[in-house]
């Protein structure tokens, strides 16, 4: 029987991205795919400056950069009847995509695909000796030992079944295979929110045809047809067409594509079909998020409407979280509450995304209008332009949250965390929209250019990194970390700042990137917070 350290069962973002993570780590690990590698529609266009971060890491943050939209095309969202109709609103979103400079990350959110992303990571993924991937092999089953997961998978060309024995298993399967099923039953929130049907078309140069501009979004507001959207993709010619409908389900014969893209783009436009796909937009968590073991991530574990962006992006904070536990556990430096923190820290943190994106979700039927009012949008008149300024004075104020999320991309944060130590400060401010960099336990580390030119995120990842300002001289959490194995760097940073943002002269900050610990002062029992950060 084939052993190994951890065996990941899917190759969507999230599964290669966890592969990646364990691979820069130098961890073993099988990945196995039902298919055999392409896509063929688009979904996740959004990769925000989280997930961005973590390519940074990775050293693929340009490659995304260069296969995605680039950066002279605007990220502005439009309201409008049709795109030969009247504008409603509009939502400049000038930090997103290309180099911005802002003052909370290196990374800006970038608009790039799954077609290109996932392909990036999969090189990635591959790129590391320990990794090794099999398409068209399907999980089929596992059964839980005292030390290990046995696994049954089929080679779906050959149809030969063999059996992994791998230490760990990570179901990154969406939602419909038998791991999260059996971890974590039924997952919980609003099984369908509505039914969709997407159109993946070429249109090369649409922006000649009409004179709303470039734009990320158009919302086509049209009570008629449940108010269908348009994405841009590549910024050059690939687009996404959506219906949508509230309670039926969509399949090709509902709608005439045609008559679509004539009324709500233009009655002369050059298109192309390249895939129709029907899906459902749900809004749903596991409660449980492992068994032993046996753990769930990305789509497995929560699915998030598309509003917002989050269920790529959440997914691969799932990933990296669980990425530096596992190849603790698997370098033997881990302690039991390690594993065991993957879900305390990451089940509530999908759980307000999630939420988040079904409020967004909800809010893209427009009934916060009166559905008087919204019928008549594409009049002409001094009445009709009333209406158009009210409604967009109530879109700007309900649906830019959806749109300017660093709060959710940023600031999410691990407090009550068996393996964070609480520094007894106050709860940082933030929001969805509004994201203030912190060090408090359990928050991101903050980012900030040190002179040498480096981030401070670029200091973390491989292991734990203890810095040290305003001259702290701390040796004695080294010394615990070397007594317990616990891979452990000290960084002086001599800036007065970057001491400021930090906020205490001692700060601990584990693999992912998260503050485990805090002080102004050495801590009295070393041994003990190493023991803690590192769940024993
Ligand atoms: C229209 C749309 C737009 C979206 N936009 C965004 C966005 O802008 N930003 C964002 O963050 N998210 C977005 N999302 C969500 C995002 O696409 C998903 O959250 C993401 O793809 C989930 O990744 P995953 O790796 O968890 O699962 P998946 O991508 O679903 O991958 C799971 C893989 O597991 C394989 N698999 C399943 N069962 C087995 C088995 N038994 N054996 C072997 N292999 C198996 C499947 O074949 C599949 O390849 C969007 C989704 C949609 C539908």
């Amino acid at each position: 029987m084939k052993k190994v350290p951890v065996l990941i069962v899917g190759s969507g973002p999230v599964g290669l991205g966890l592969a990646a993570d364990l691979g820069w780590r130098g961890i073993e690990c099988l990945l196995v795919e039902q298919n055999d590698g392409t896509i063929t529609h688009p979904r996740a266009t959004s990769v925000n400056s989280r997930s961005m971060e973590f390519c940074r890491r990775w050293g693929i943050a340009e490659k995304v950069r260069e296969a995605g939209t680039p950066p002279d095309y605007p990220a502005t969202i439009v309201y409008c009847t049709t795109l030969q109709g009247k504008e409603i609103a509009r939502l400049e979103r000038k930090a997103q995509g290309g180099r911005a400079v802002l003052p909370h990350t290196p990374e800006p959110i970038q608009r790039c695909n799954q077609i290109w992303f996932d392909p990036i990571l999969r090189e990635l993924a591959l790129s590391f000796p320990t990794i090794s991937l099999r398409y068209r092999t399907k999980f089929e089953d596992y059964e839980t030992k005292s030390d290990s997961v046995v696994c049954t998978i089929r080679n779906l060309e050959t149809d030969e079944v063999e059996t992994i024995e791998a230490q760990y298993l990570v179901a990154c399967c969406g939602g419909g295979s038998v791991v999260p099923k059996r971890v974590a039953g039924r997952l919980k929130g609003v099984s369908v929110l509505s039914y969709h049907l997407n159109i993946f078309m070429k249109i090369p140069l649409l922006w000649e045809h009409h004179d709303k501009g470039k734009a990320g979004f158009y919302y086509f507001v049209d009570v008629e047809a449940n108010h269908p959207n348009l994405v841009e993709l590549d910024g050059r010619e690939f687009w996404r067409l959506a219906f949508n409908n509230e309670t039926k389900r969509l399949t090709k014969d509902d709608i005439d594509i045609d008559a679509g893209v004539k009324k709500f783009l233009g009655p002369d436009i050059d298109y192309q079909v390249l895939s129709v796909t029907p899906w459902t937009c749900r809004g749903l968590v596991a409660e449980k998020w492992s068994e032993g073991p046996v753990f769930i991530a990305g789509d497995s574990a929560h699915q998030h409407g598309p509003t917002g962006g989050f269920g790529m992006n959440t997914g691969m904070a799932d990933a990296t979280n669980l990425s530096w536990k596992l190849a603790a556990m698997v370098q033997g430096w881990g302690g039991p509450n390690l594993l065991p923190s993957y879900d305390i820290e990451r089940q509530p943190v999908a759980k307000v995304s999630v939420d988040e994106a079904t409020d967004n979700m909800i809010s893209n039927r427009f009934d916060f209008v009166d559905e008087n009012d919204l019928r008549r949008v594409d009049e002409d008149g001094p009445e009709a332009d009333a209406i158009r300024k009210d409604f967009a004075e109530k879109l700007l104020a309900k649906k830019s949250k959806q749109f300017l999320s660093e709060g959710i991309a940023l600031g999410y944060r691990y407090d009550n965390s068996p393996v964070t130590v609480s520094d007894g400060t106050p709860e940082p401010e933030g929001s969805i929209s509004k994201y203030f960099q912190n060090a408090r336990p359990g928050s991101r580390a903050p980012h900030a250019m040190m002179a040498d030119g480096r981030s401070t995120i670029d200091l973390f990842g491989r292991g734990f990194v203890l810095l040290r300002f305003r001259g702290a001289k701390d040796e004695t959490l080294a010394k615990a970390a070397a007594q317990r194995g616990v891979p452990f760097e000290t960084v002086d940073i001599d800036d007065e700042k970057i001491a400021d943002l930090y906020a205490g002269r001692l700060v601990l900050v584990r693999p992912d990137g998260h503050v485990s610990w805090r002080s102004d002062t050495a801590p009295t029992d070393a041994l003990a917070v190493i023991d803690q950060v590192r769940g024993a």
